[in-house]
């Protein structure tokens, strides 16, 4: 996430492929089942990134099975949603994998899972850490794409989404991408609506994330998404008539 994340040309992707892949991060389980008819109006698929899979009861993981039979995806997002380059730096690729992978990925397949895209926990990895994901069978990377940082209460930039070329997937088999965070409120309907037509008109897929459904406007430094703007979202998609992307999907969907 550095100086060239940004641009002003529209990247372009491929005529007719322009679509949307959105995806939730954490442990939100039931709070994202209860997102289904929302869903399934709106003919969405997505993708939910499982972090702490060692405490999934067993109505969770008959929820995210209900929910991969629905079409949506399953993907890891960590064993202990560590910063995966500390793990890297002290215990090298050998202990990244046992700490943060291995244990997690084992209750996945016990409960049935064979994820194959992966959520870097906080946005926080590195070549190294890449490198061993790539290798331990992942296909798709995600990182984390923030609209406007603020610092102390000063805001430090703030750019349109339209204007942010990582969240555009251009459909060239690239296996490590960026999502903008649709917390906090941070993004407004008008911005993501002028993000989806963008999408459309350039045959690309816009990505985008989120935490915890609320119902309201989400509180300082609380990590979740409202879910009325998720709604404009969907409806905005549908109105575009953009294809739903998993994760997984994208560098799949290269020609
Ligand atoms: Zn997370």
């Amino acid at each position: 996430m550095a100086g060239a994340f940004w641009g002003c040309g529209s990247p372009s992707g491929k005529p007719g492929a322009g679509g949307i892949a959105i995806s939730f991060d954490d442990h939100f389980i039931k709070e994202w089942y209860e997102l289904r008819p929302l869903f399934q109006k709106y003919n969405a698929k997505v993708t939910f990134f499982i972090t702490c899979p060692d405490s999934l009861k067993a109505e969770e993981a008959a929820m995210l099975k209900q929910l991969e039979k629905e079409g949506h995806e399953i993907g890891f997002h960590g064993t202990v949603h560590a910063k995966s380059t500390e793990l890297m730096t002290a215990g090298g690729p050998k202990g990244y994998i046992e700490a943060e992978l291995e244990p997690g990925l084992r209750h996945m397949n016990a409960a049935g899972f064979k994820p194959t895209s992966y959520a870097h926990p906080g946005g926080n990895h590195n070549g190294r850490v890449d490198s061993v994901l790539l290798a331990k069978g992942f296909t798709t990377l995600r990182d984390v794409a923030i609209s406007r940082r603020k610092y102390k209460g000063f805001q430090l930039y703030a750019w349109p989404p339209r204007w942010m070329n990582a969240i555009y997937y251009i459909f060239d088999g690239e296996q490590k991408v960026d999502a903008l965070m649709i917390d906090y409120d941070e993004v407004t309907e008008e911005e993501i609506a002028e993000a989806i037509l963008e999408a459309k008109e350039n045959g690309t897929a816009l990505m985008i994330f989120g935490h915890e459904p609320l119902y309201s406007e989400p509180k300082n430094g609380k990590y979740g998404f409202n879910v009325s703007f998720l709604a404009a979202v969907l409806r905005e998609a549908d109105k575009q008539k953009l294809k739903f992307y998993t994760m997984s999907e994208l560098p799949k969907s290269n020609n």
